[in-house]
């Protein structure tokens, strides 16, 4: 295996959430040393198992969701809110997770924040000149269920949603993703760093660019206005990356 196919294998297992890797004991690994050297195989390419499966859809990715009872999060949901948008869109929004509108409802973003993310979107784009509608974007969030009084999605359940959260985007497909908060860039990013160092420079999810912003929730904080400024910078650059 060379270096490239070993890191397509590495990223393959971390993104199913694979967190540990196991090596030989020193005496095996002494045995394999003393071993004679395999004839040097021709560089055929591994066939890596699928991370999304063949012509997956949108379609599809919500039946496989279902009824979904895999975590702790099903039990006090009203509706599993999945997404919302262009199927086709150039651009999708991450979010964190349901809130109390978006549970009731079975869409996300349709509460307060919901309806700064809509102004932010439709104002920034008529100001630079882009016609652009919220319905044009593609809108989810990292975990589908509601989480309890609004808590912060818990490691495994992001694990175990965030397979969702890949397929939508591998379908997809957009030019850019914009990460709603440091939930979603966790989820996409594998990092702990917080929005405030995250944003403003792309970042990468796949060969997708992830801009990473401040989520609407803390927007609405009327202590914040000078975050709510930088996330108009952010949008701004999203949106002329995207549809200039
Ligand atoms: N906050 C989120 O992160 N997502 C929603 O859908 C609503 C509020």
């Amino acid at each position: 295996m060379n270096p490239e196919q070993l890191k397509q294998y590495l990223e393959f297992y971390r993104d199913l959430g694979v967190k540990e890797l196991y090596r030989h004991s020193t005496q095996q690994a002494q045995a394999a040393a003393a071993a004679p050297t395999p004839i040097a195989e021709p560089n055929i390419p591994i066939e890596l198992p699928p991370i999304v499966p063949a012509g997956d859809t949108l379609e599809a990715i919500r039946l496989d969701i279902g009824d979904c009872k895999r975590c702790r999060l099903c039990e006090q949901r009203n509706k599993i809110v999945f997404g919302v948008g262009d199927e086709q869109a150039k651009l999708v929004f991450v979010g964190e997770g349901p809130g109390a509108d978006e549970d009731a409802q079975g869409f996300p973003f349709v509460g307060r924040a919901g309806q700064l993310l809509t102004q932010m979107i439709e104002n920034t784009a008529s100001k630079e000149g882009i016609p652009l509608k919220r319905e044009n974007v593609y809108i989810c969030n990292v975990v589908k269920c509601r989480p309890p009084e609004n808590r912060t999605p818990l490691p495994d359940e992001m694990e175990i949603c965030g397979q969702f959260l890949f397929r939508q985007l591998s379908v997809i497909k957009p030019k850019a993703v914009c990460a709603l908060g440091s939930t979603a860039a966790k989820a996409l990013l594998g990092t702990k760093d917080g929005v405030t160092r995250l944003r403003g420079n792309w970042q990468k999810w796949r060969d997708i660019p992830v801009m990473v912003t401040y989520h609407p929730s803390y927007l609405l904080r009327p202590y914040n206005q000078n975050a709510k400024r930088e996330a108009w910078e952010d949008l701004k650059k999203i949106l002329h990356y995207v549809y200039d």
